[in-house]
């Protein structure tokens, strides 16, 4: 058996268009890198997807995600993998890795922050704590933001302030369309 073996045909079609639509590294299973690229913290889990594509802002990831429809695949996001427990086989998925989009930028006077897709709680804390703010934080500092809020996000401050999931007043999101959207309470309630 090859490294492509369990990959559909459709794959590796995909890797090829992937390649020059997205501007961020893409990882097929003949690559060097690739088993580094789709392992997630979870290491009991073998995660095998079609390809990972590690998208430099969201305009790769709106990319990714038309190219995917193109080919017939799917699409799943994963941070830093700490519930990779949960997924399905992946063999007909793109894995886009969001660890490059780490952006934070803390407005102190509005008491709130806007975090990239592959911050991790460690990457807001530190910094709001300069300036006298503390994060609605969970147990371990390498869990990303949006994953654990979109998990609710229960953390040592939830009784006072409320789950992490509560607090977000905004997200830019790729929807299955591969259309980028700034959604909130007013815009596109029902999404956000
Ligand atoms: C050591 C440890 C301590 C923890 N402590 C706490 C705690 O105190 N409180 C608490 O509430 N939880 C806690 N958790 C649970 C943790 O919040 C969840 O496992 C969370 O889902 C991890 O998020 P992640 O992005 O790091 O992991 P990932 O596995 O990378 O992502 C988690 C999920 O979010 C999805 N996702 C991530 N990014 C995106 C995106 N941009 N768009 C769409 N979907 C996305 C992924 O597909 C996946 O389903 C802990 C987990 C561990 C392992």
């Amino acid at each position: 058996m090859t490294a492509l073996d369990h990959i559909p045909t459709a794959a590796v079609a995909a890797v090829d268009a992937l390649r020059l639509r997205v501007a961020g590294p893409v990882f097929a299973p003949e690559d060097e890198g690739w088993d580094a690229a789709r392992a997630a913290w979870n290491v009991a889990v073998d995660q095998r997807p079609a390809a990972v594509v590690v998208p430099r802002d969201a305009g790769d990831v709106a990319a990714a995600v038309r190219v995917a429809r193109e080919h017939g695949l799917r699409v799943t996001a994963q941070v830093t993998g700490h519930n990779a427990g949960a997924y399905e086989a992946l063999d007909d998925t793109v894995l886009l890795r969001m660890t490059e989009l780490r952006d934070v930028e803390i407005d102190a006077a509005g008491r709130r922050a806007r975090v990239g897709a592959g911050a991790e709680r460690r990457d807001v804390v530190l910094p709001a704590a300069e300036h006298g703010l503390a994060a609605l934080a969970g147990s371990s500092p390498q869990v990303s933001v949006v994953g654990y809020a979109l998990g609710g996000g229960i953390g040592w401050l939830a009784r006072r302030f409320g789950t992490a999931a509560d607090s977000i007043l905004a997200l830019d999101v790729v929807t299955a369309d591969g259309e980028l959207r700034r959604v909130d309470a007013d815009r596109d309630p029902d999404l956000f």
